[in-house]
């Protein structure tokens, strides 16, 4: 075995490639492997919402200390990383809804995080193409959007920049509990400690990890610039998305650069192929047109699923694993690892380093299964 890295990352993905950028700028000896390209697995299938969520208070913690990275990071970006500070606007359909709007107004304001309340014209006025009725919204103003491949990128080549070496086409069998990974070609790679960073993929390196497939299906549309301004989301996501169990759909919008609408979104558990499903691929557009009558007059380009890494608790796995102290997780990220991955990058290394972390890391530790006493709705 050739000993030379301090730490060997599997994956890379924008999650493994943010970790790989923070350990090399931390001045670790840092190798990055994928079995494909960097940014091809769930990563190329994302959405790119920057968004802060508030379901719990470790899910608000994680995605505000990196929305918070971004906005740092926002300078240095290239421009093929498309970032827009566009907003989410949250639009409430019923009396019911707009309660919620008030309730996240009021958290994430005690939180210190802008937000607008909007009443149903100022909802219109903002985006002119929504349906009329609608009784009124919730505007995050410093939410965004990113294009995640060349997000991904980007973070390899700062990876690279501060000496991290990335190999493609490298597929790991095993992290290895002496140190290092075993490769399938029977050579094996020393370190002093591996991540598994490899997503909706992880359990086969890390048997028995709490992740489940989470396929998910995408709809990008021709260029219409204009036609929306914020990425728009149904308050209704909040009842029906996030539920742990059932297959969900949920109207969700987001405004690219080029004028193009990225439309989605599902979820289901058990649907393990890449292959669209005709059914809820039809149920998703028919919610869109519910709340953007317009849209059913444009045309659409292409469609794409992938997989999120879900865990019972909807939050990542980062740290340690349970069995080998030298093997550690950056995983389960589920629908927001492309926000959460500097987060995600930066605990990462404070815990490898032993530096003081700047939000709580206790919440994402792997050791919260370690009774296995959380399960998958
Ligand atoms: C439809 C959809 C919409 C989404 N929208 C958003 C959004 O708007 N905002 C947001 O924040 N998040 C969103 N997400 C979630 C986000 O895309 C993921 O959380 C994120 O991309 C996960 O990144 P990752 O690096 O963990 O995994 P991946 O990008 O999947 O990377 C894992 C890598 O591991 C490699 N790998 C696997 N096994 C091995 C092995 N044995 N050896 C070597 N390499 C291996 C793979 O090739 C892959 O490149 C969405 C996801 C989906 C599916």
């Amino acid at each position: 075995m050739s000993q030379s890295f301090d730490i060997i990352i599997v994956g890379a993905g924008i999650v493994g490639a943010a970790c790989a950028a923070e350990c090399a700028e931390a001045g670790m000896k840092t190798l990055l492997l994928d079995r494909g390209v960097a940014g091809g697995g769930t990563t190329a299938a994302g959405m790119g919402h920057i968004v802060v969520m508030d379901d719990s208070e470790a899910q608000f913690a994680l995605t505000e200390y990196s929305r918070r990275l971004w906005l740092q990071l926002r300078d240095q970006l290239s421009a093929d990383v498309e970032y827009e500070v566009c907003g989410t606007l949250w639009v409430a359909a019923d009396d019911e809804e707009m309660a919620e709007a008030r309730r996240k107004e009021k958290y994430f304001t005690e939180r210190k995080a802008s937000v607008e309340i909007l009443d149903g014209e100022a909802v219109r006025r903002a985006e002119p193409n929504l349906r009329p009725g609608l009784v009124g919204g919730l505007r995050v103003v410093d939410d965004g959007v990113i294009y995640p491949p060349c997000a991904a990128r980007f973070l390899l080549d700062k990876a690279r920049r501060h000496g991290a070496e990335f190999r493609p086409g490298a597929p790991v069998t095993a992290l290895l509990p002496e140190g290092g990974v075993a490769m399938t070609d029977g050579s094996r790679i020393g370190a002093g400690r591996s991540v598994n960073a490899t997503g909706a993929w992880s359990p086969e390196l890390t048997l028995g990890l709490p992740v489940r497939k989470r396929k998910g299906h995408l709809v990008i549309t021709d260029r219409y610039p204009g036609f929306v301004h914020h990425q728009i989301v149904e308050l209704g996501y909040l009842k029906s998305a996030h539920s742990v169990s059932k297959d969900s759909v949920a109207f969700n919008i987001q405004p690219r650069q080029t004028g193009q609408m990225l439309i989605g979104s599902s979820r289901q558990f058990d649907a393990e192929g890449a292959e669209v499903d005709q059914a809820i691929l039809s149920r998703m557009l028919a919610r869109a047109m519910e709340y953007l009558p317009a849209l059913g007059k444009l045309s659409a380009t292409r469609v794409w699923t992938g997989h999120r890494a879900a865990t019972p608790d909807k939050l990542p796995l980062i740290g340690p694993s349970l069995e080998h102290n030298r093997i550690w997780l950056a995983s389960g990220h589920e629908g927001l690892g492309i926000t959460t991955s500097l987060g995600t990058g930066r605990l990462l290394a404070d815990l490898l380093l032993g530096r003081a972390t700047e939000i709580a890391a206790q919440p994402y530790a792997p050791a919260r299964f370690a009774n296995g006493s959380v399960s998958h709705g």
